[in-house]
């Protein structure tokens, strides 16, 4: 059932608990739904964004003056079985712990690694998600999307190499007429108490390493290549620094977290000040992985 929801806090909708209202919010359930979501966007003449978990964005404290198309298709199956391997079906808006939990239950490796991570299928595909050295990409067999193109919605098969997969990167992410709709995963089949240990060593690993007593999006930049942003962002000496709400996370310097009422323009206070400093201290130009809104 579509839900339409208006001036829609857009704080509900994020784990950094942060953004003004958007106009109209549009939750999807099906891919019938997203394009119903779609056309009503084009017909009302507003601008459409995509959105997920909200795990990797920093919406605006004035919200978002246009549609916020929310996918709640969450269907998760097996396709295809093999003696060795399957094929996992997804829809876009499966939460990434629901792959990794329906992967256990069906004793299938490979997806072990995002134990921890929020957001959802698609969301993950659009930016590559990955950690400890592995990447979604790698499991992806094809994606089932929508373009959007002048007045005309077309689904499109996207096969796995024309996904154009590198680090956070994917054709999604470049072209941002592409809606992930479902996707196709191959996993390996394997032992459940192995891929359960492996579930909570990369889950504990996070819990280390991560502040997740706060509110954030994950790392804020990218590594660029032959360095780590944290590290970067410690040797400035920025680790703690505040601004109004928003701390740059004392336990993971590439965290900026919200301390309880932070605004998204403390946010991007600390990541200019960031830049800054990277810029001057190391020539470094560092790239947000985080989505601005
Ligand atoms: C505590 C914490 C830990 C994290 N750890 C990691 C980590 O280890 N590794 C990692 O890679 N990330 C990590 N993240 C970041 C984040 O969880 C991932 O990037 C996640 O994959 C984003 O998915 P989402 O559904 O929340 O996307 P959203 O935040 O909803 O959207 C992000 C972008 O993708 C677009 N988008 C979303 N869905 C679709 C779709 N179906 N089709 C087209 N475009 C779409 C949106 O328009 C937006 O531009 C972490 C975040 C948090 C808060």
């Amino acid at each position: 059932m579509i839900i339409i929801k208006k001036n829609e806090p857009l704080a509900n909708h994020c784990t950094y608990r942060i953004g003004g209202p958007a106009r109209v919010l549009f939750l999807a359930a099906d891919e019938r739904e997203i394009i119903a979501g779609i056309e009503i966007a084009k017909e009302n003449r507003f601008k459409t964004m995509i959105l997920g978990g909200g795990s990797n964005i920093l919406f605006s404290d004035r919200g978002f003056d246009g549609l916020v198309l929310k996918l709640a298709n969450n269907f998760i199956k097996i396709a295809e079985e093999k003696e060795d391997r399957a094929v996992v079906l997804a829809g876009a808006g499966a939460p990434l712990a629901a792959l990794v939990k329906f992967a256990l239950d069906n004793s299938l490796a490979g997806m072990e690694w995002a134990a921890g991570i929020p957001g959802t299928a698609g969301g993950a595909i659009r930016g590559n998600a990955g950690a400890f050295g592995r990447e979604i990409g790698a499991s992806v067999l094809r994606v089932r999307a929508l373009e959007i193109s002048g007045k005309s919605v077309v689904p499109a098969i996207v096969g796995k190499e024309d996904c154009a997969f590198g680090y956070r990167e994917s054709v999604f992410k470049r072209n941002k007429n592409l809606v992930i709709t479902a996707a196709k995963f191959v996993l390996e089949k394997g032992n459940a108490n192995e891929i359960a240990d492996k579930i909570k060593e990369c889950a504990e690993k996070k819990r280390i390493s991560q502040p997740l007593d706060f509110p954030s999006a994950g790392s804020v930049f990218k590594n660029p290549e032959g360095f780590f942003a944290a590290k970067i962002i410690e040797d400035c000496g920025l680790k703690g620094r505040s601004a109004g709400g928003a701390q740059i996370s004392e336990k993971h310097a590439n965290f900026i977290v919200n301390r309880g009422n932070a605004k998204a323009d403390d946010v991007l206070a600390l990541i200019a000040q960031i830049k800054a400093a990277a810029k001057e201290k190391f020539a470094v130009d560092l790239k947000e992985e985080i989505e601005i809104v």
